[in-house]
Protein backbone atom coordinates (compact mmCIF):
# COMPACT_ATOMS: atom_id res chain seq x y z
CA UNK A 1 0.00 0.00 0.00
CA UNK A 2 1.53 3.32 -1.24
CA UNK A 3 -0.10 6.95 0.05
CA UNK A 4 0.30 8.85 3.40
CA UNK A 5 -0.48 8.58 6.73
CA UNK A 6 -0.10 11.17 9.68
CA UNK A 7 -1.52 9.89 13.16
CA UNK A 8 -1.22 12.71 16.13
CA UNK A 9 1.62 13.94 14.34
CA UNK A 10 3.37 17.19 16.53
CA UNK A 11 5.59 19.62 16.59
CA UNK A 12 7.19 22.21 18.96
CA UNK A 13 9.68 24.52 18.15
CA UNK A 14 11.94 25.25 21.30
CA UNK A 15 11.15 25.09 24.59
CA UNK A 16 10.17 26.60 27.49
CA UNK A 17 8.46 29.76 27.57
CA UNK A 18 9.34 30.60 23.87
CA UNK A 19 7.50 27.23 22.99
CA UNK A 20 6.22 27.21 19.69
CA UNK A 21 3.25 24.29 19.02
CA UNK A 22 3.65 24.61 15.29
CA UNK A 23 1.72 21.00 14.89
CA UNK A 24 -1.04 19.87 17.63
CA UNK A 25 -2.01 16.13 17.17
CA UNK A 26 -2.51 16.07 13.09
CA UNK A 27 -4.01 13.50 11.45
CA UNK A 28 -4.34 13.18 8.14
CA UNK A 29 -4.27 10.47 5.57
CA UNK A 30 -3.20 10.68 1.18
CA UNK A 31 -4.61 7.64 -1.02
CA UNK A 32 -2.44 6.58 -3.39
CA UNK A 33 -3.50 8.47 -6.97
CA UNK A 34 -5.31 11.10 -4.65
CA UNK A 35 -4.44 14.65 -5.09
CA UNK A 36 -5.88 16.58 -1.80
CA UNK A 37 -5.31 20.38 -0.90
CA UNK A 38 -3.99 21.64 2.14
CA UNK A 39 -5.09 25.14 3.30
CA UNK A 40 -4.39 27.73 5.84
CA UNK A 41 -3.97 31.22 6.69
CA UNK A 42 0.32 32.25 7.37
CA UNK A 43 2.03 30.49 10.33
CA UNK A 44 -0.75 27.76 10.60
CA UNK A 45 1.71 25.17 10.36
CA UNK A 46 1.24 24.05 6.72
CA UNK A 47 5.49 23.91 5.89
CA UNK A 48 6.18 22.45 9.08
CA UNK A 49 3.53 19.29 7.96
CA UNK A 50 5.36 19.83 4.79
CA UNK A 51 9.09 19.47 6.43
CA UNK A 52 7.84 16.94 8.81
CA UNK A 53 6.57 14.86 6.04
CA UNK A 54 9.94 15.43 3.98
CA UNK A 55 12.20 14.52 7.06
CA UNK A 56 13.57 17.63 6.67
CA UNK A 57 12.87 18.40 10.07
CA UNK A 58 12.44 16.22 13.20
CA UNK A 59 8.67 16.05 14.60
CA UNK A 60 8.38 15.75 18.06
CA UNK A 61 5.69 13.15 18.62
CA UNK A 62 2.94 10.79 16.58
CA UNK A 63 3.31 8.77 13.95
CA UNK A 64 3.58 9.05 9.89
CA UNK A 65 3.73 6.36 7.27
CA UNK A 66 4.72 6.19 3.93
CA UNK A 67 4.19 3.77 0.81
CA UNK A 68 2.84 1.55 3.49
CA UNK A 69 6.71 2.08 5.43
CA UNK A 70 6.32 2.91 9.30
CA UNK A 71 8.79 6.09 8.52
CA UNK A 72 8.21 7.56 12.03
CA UNK A 73 6.75 6.82 15.47
CA UNK A 74 7.88 8.35 18.36
CA UNK A 75 11.20 8.66 16.37
CA UNK A 76 12.20 7.85 13.15
CA UNK A 77 12.05 4.48 12.61
CA UNK A 78 14.24 4.49 9.36
CA UNK A 79 18.74 4.29 9.02
CA UNK A 80 18.64 6.39 5.95
CA UNK A 81 16.80 10.08 5.78
CA UNK A 82 18.49 11.18 2.99
CA UNK A 83 17.49 8.13 0.73
CA UNK A 84 14.01 8.40 2.05
CA UNK A 85 13.90 12.07 0.59
CA UNK A 86 15.94 11.01 -2.90
CA UNK A 87 13.76 7.85 -3.54
CA UNK A 88 9.99 7.95 -1.96
CA UNK A 89 9.59 12.23 -1.97
CA UNK A 90 9.24 14.24 -5.17
CA UNK A 91 9.59 17.86 -3.56
CA UNK A 92 8.60 20.82 -5.41
CA UNK A 93 8.73 24.24 -3.72
CA UNK A 94 7.35 27.79 -4.28
CA UNK A 95 10.77 29.08 -4.98
CA UNK A 96 12.33 27.09 -7.47
CA UNK A 97 15.47 26.02 -6.54
CA UNK A 98 16.55 25.58 -9.88
CA UNK A 99 20.75 24.52 -10.45
CA UNK A 100 22.01 27.83 -12.00
CA UNK A 101 25.05 26.38 -13.90
CA UNK A 102 22.71 23.56 -16.07
CA UNK A 103 20.31 23.83 -18.67
CA UNK A 104 16.39 23.48 -18.51
CA UNK A 105 16.92 19.97 -19.28
CA UNK A 106 19.56 18.93 -17.08
CA UNK A 107 18.06 20.30 -13.93
CA UNK A 108 14.77 17.97 -14.53
CA UNK A 109 17.12 15.09 -15.59
CA UNK A 110 19.36 15.25 -12.81
CA UNK A 111 17.22 13.44 -10.01
CA UNK A 112 16.83 10.96 -12.63
CA UNK A 113 20.55 10.52 -13.28
CA UNK A 114 21.05 10.51 -9.15
CA UNK A 115 19.03 7.78 -9.10
CA UNK A 116 21.04 5.36 -11.28
CA UNK A 117 19.42 6.24 -14.90
CA UNK A 118 21.41 6.43 -17.98
CA UNK A 119 21.71 10.01 -18.99
CA UNK A 120 20.37 9.87 -22.51
CA UNK A 121 17.16 8.49 -21.18
CA UNK A 122 16.88 10.42 -18.00
CA UNK A 123 16.98 13.42 -20.59
CA UNK A 124 14.92 12.06 -22.94
CA UNK A 125 12.19 11.52 -19.90
CA UNK A 126 12.91 15.18 -18.48
CA UNK A 127 11.74 16.26 -21.83
CA UNK A 128 8.86 14.41 -21.77
CA UNK A 129 7.64 16.09 -18.90
CA UNK A 130 8.97 19.89 -20.22
CA UNK A 131 6.29 18.54 -23.12
CA UNK A 132 3.81 18.07 -20.96
CA UNK A 133 3.81 21.46 -18.74
CA UNK A 134 4.45 23.72 -21.53
CA UNK A 135 7.89 24.74 -21.57
CA UNK A 136 9.99 22.24 -24.11
CA UNK A 137 10.79 25.58 -26.04
CA UNK A 138 13.06 26.75 -23.07
CA UNK A 139 14.87 22.70 -22.98
CA UNK A 140 18.29 24.34 -24.02
CA UNK A 141 18.22 27.50 -21.80
CA UNK A 142 19.82 28.42 -18.86
CA UNK A 143 17.35 29.24 -15.35
CA UNK A 144 18.43 32.69 -15.45
CA UNK A 145 16.94 33.10 -19.00
CA UNK A 146 13.74 31.90 -17.47
CA UNK A 147 10.91 34.03 -16.36
CA UNK A 148 9.20 33.04 -13.29
CA UNK A 149 6.54 31.25 -14.28
CA UNK A 150 9.23 28.88 -16.62
CA UNK A 151 11.05 28.45 -13.59
CA UNK A 152 8.20 26.83 -11.95
CA UNK A 153 7.25 24.67 -14.42
CA UNK A 154 10.68 23.31 -14.53
CA UNK A 155 11.11 22.32 -10.74
CA UNK A 156 7.51 21.09 -11.39
CA UNK A 157 8.98 19.04 -13.93
CA UNK A 158 12.04 17.91 -11.67
CA UNK A 159 9.99 17.45 -8.52
CA UNK A 160 7.82 14.57 -11.33
CA UNK A 161 10.67 13.27 -13.05
CA UNK A 162 11.51 10.22 -10.94
CA UNK A 163 7.91 9.02 -10.37
CA UNK A 164 7.95 9.76 -6.09
CA UNK A 165 5.37 7.63 -4.22
CA UNK A 166 4.49 10.77 -2.75
CA UNK A 167 4.56 14.04 -4.01
CA UNK A 168 4.90 17.57 -2.00
CA UNK A 169 4.11 20.64 -3.37
CA UNK A 170 4.02 24.12 -1.89
CA UNK A 171 1.73 26.63 -3.41
CA UNK A 172 3.19 25.02 -6.68
CA UNK A 173 0.41 27.65 -9.16
CA UNK A 174 1.24 30.61 -7.14
CA UNK A 175 2.93 32.63 -10.38
CA UNK A 176 0.91 30.70 -13.36
CA UNK A 177 -1.86 32.21 -15.14
CA UNK A 178 -5.32 30.03 -14.85
CA UNK A 179 -4.34 27.87 -17.92
CA UNK A 180 -0.81 27.24 -16.52
CA UNK A 181 -1.74 26.74 -13.19
CA UNK A 182 -4.56 24.13 -14.44
CA UNK A 183 -2.36 22.21 -16.91
CA UNK A 184 -0.39 21.75 -13.46
CA UNK A 185 -2.94 19.98 -11.32
CA UNK A 186 -4.31 18.19 -14.88
CA UNK A 187 -0.53 16.72 -14.62
CA UNK A 188 -0.40 15.92 -11.28
CA UNK A 189 -3.68 14.21 -11.52
CA UNK A 190 -2.54 12.70 -14.28
CA UNK A 191 0.20 11.32 -12.16
CA UNK A 192 -1.15 10.52 -9.52
CA UNK A 193 -3.69 8.15 -11.17
CA UNK A 194 -1.11 6.76 -13.28
CA UNK A 195 1.82 5.98 -11.06
CA UNK A 196 -1.03 5.95 -7.52
CA UNK A 197 1.12 8.46 -6.29
CA UNK A 198 -0.04 10.33 -3.19
CA UNK A 199 0.31 14.08 -3.57
CA UNK A 200 -0.64 16.92 -1.24
CA UNK A 201 -0.57 20.61 -2.07
CA UNK A 202 -0.35 23.25 -0.23
CA UNK A 203 -2.37 26.29 -1.56
CA UNK A 204 -4.40 29.26 -1.20
CA UNK A 205 -4.94 29.83 -5.19
CA UNK A 206 -8.17 29.96 -5.87
CA UNK A 207 -8.07 28.93 -9.41
CA UNK A 208 -7.40 25.46 -8.06
CA UNK A 209 -8.80 25.09 -5.07
CA UNK A 210 -12.22 24.00 -6.60
CA UNK A 211 -10.47 21.01 -8.43
CA UNK A 212 -9.56 19.31 -5.17
CA UNK A 213 -11.67 16.42 -4.15
CA UNK A 214 -10.89 16.34 -0.24
CA UNK A 215 -9.22 19.42 1.15
CA UNK A 216 -7.65 19.67 4.62
CA UNK A 217 -7.75 23.35 6.42
CA UNK A 218 -5.32 24.00 9.16
CA UNK A 219 -5.44 26.45 11.23
CA UNK A 220 -3.00 27.09 14.60
CA UNK A 221 -1.30 23.77 13.77
CA UNK A 222 -4.59 21.30 13.76
CA UNK A 223 -6.40 20.37 10.75
CA UNK A 224 -9.76 19.65 9.75
CA UNK A 225 -10.89 17.59 6.62
CA UNK A 226 -13.63 19.57 4.18
CA UNK A 227 -15.20 17.16 1.53
CA UNK A 228 -14.36 19.28 -1.58
CA UNK A 229 -16.90 20.26 -4.09
CA UNK A 230 -16.56 17.10 -5.91
CA UNK A 231 -15.08 18.32 -9.23
CA UNK A 232 -11.89 17.29 -10.39
CA UNK A 233 -9.84 16.18 -13.92
CA UNK A 234 -9.91 12.61 -12.51
P1 LIG B 1 2.85 28.21 7.52
O1 LIG B 1 3.69 27.39 6.59
O2 LIG B 1 1.42 27.79 7.54
O3 LIG B 1 3.01 29.68 7.28
P2 LIG B 1 4.78 27.42 9.53
O4 LIG B 1 4.77 25.93 9.55
O5 LIG B 1 5.90 28.09 8.80
O6 LIG B 1 3.38 27.95 9.01
O7 LIG B 1 4.80 27.98 11.03
C1 LIG B 1 3.92 27.46 12.04
C2 LIG B 1 4.31 28.12 13.37
O8 LIG B 1 5.61 27.68 13.76
C3 LIG B 1 4.36 29.63 13.31
O9 LIG B 1 3.94 30.13 14.56
C4 LIG B 1 5.84 29.91 13.11
O10 LIG B 1 6.19 31.16 13.64
C5 LIG B 1 6.48 28.77 13.90
N1 LIG B 1 7.79 28.39 13.35
C6 LIG B 1 8.06 27.96 12.12
N2 LIG B 1 9.35 27.65 11.99
C7 LIG B 1 9.94 27.89 13.19
C8 LIG B 1 11.25 27.77 13.70
N3 LIG B 1 12.25 27.29 12.96
N4 LIG B 1 11.46 28.12 14.99
C9 LIG B 1 10.46 28.57 15.76
N5 LIG B 1 9.20 28.70 15.34
C10 LIG B 1 8.93 28.37 14.07
P1 LIG C 1 5.42 33.09 -18.24
O1 LIG C 1 3.99 33.42 -18.51
O2 LIG C 1 5.81 31.70 -18.60
O3 LIG C 1 5.86 33.47 -16.87
P2 LIG C 1 6.42 35.54 -19.34
O4 LIG C 1 5.27 36.07 -20.15
O5 LIG C 1 6.72 36.11 -18.02
O6 LIG C 1 6.28 33.95 -19.26
O7 LIG C 1 7.74 35.63 -20.22
C1 LIG C 1 7.73 35.40 -21.62
C2 LIG C 1 9.16 35.22 -22.14
O8 LIG C 1 10.00 36.28 -21.68
C3 LIG C 1 9.75 33.94 -21.63
O9 LIG C 1 10.07 33.10 -22.73
C4 LIG C 1 10.99 34.31 -20.88
O10 LIG C 1 12.09 33.60 -21.37
C5 LIG C 1 11.19 35.77 -21.11
N1 LIG C 1 11.42 36.38 -19.79
C6 LIG C 1 10.49 36.80 -18.92
N2 LIG C 1 11.02 37.28 -17.80
C7 LIG C 1 12.37 37.18 -17.97
C8 LIG C 1 13.50 37.52 -17.16
N3 LIG C 1 13.39 38.06 -15.95
N4 LIG C 1 14.71 37.23 -17.64
C9 LIG C 1 14.86 36.69 -18.86
N5 LIG C 1 13.84 36.35 -19.66
C10 LIG C 1 12.61 36.59 -19.23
Amino acid sequence: ARGIRIEGLSKRYGSGDTAVDALRKVDMTVAPGEVVGLIGPSGSGKSTLLKCLGAVIDPSAGRMTLGGERIYDDGWHIPDLRALRRDKIGFVFQAPYLIPFLDVTDNVALPRMLAGHGNTQARQQAVELLTALDVAHRAGAMPSQLSGGEQQRVAIARGLVNRPPVILADEPTAPLDSVRAMAVIRILNDMARQFQTAVIVVTHDEKIIPTFKRIYHIRDGVTYEEAGEGRSFG
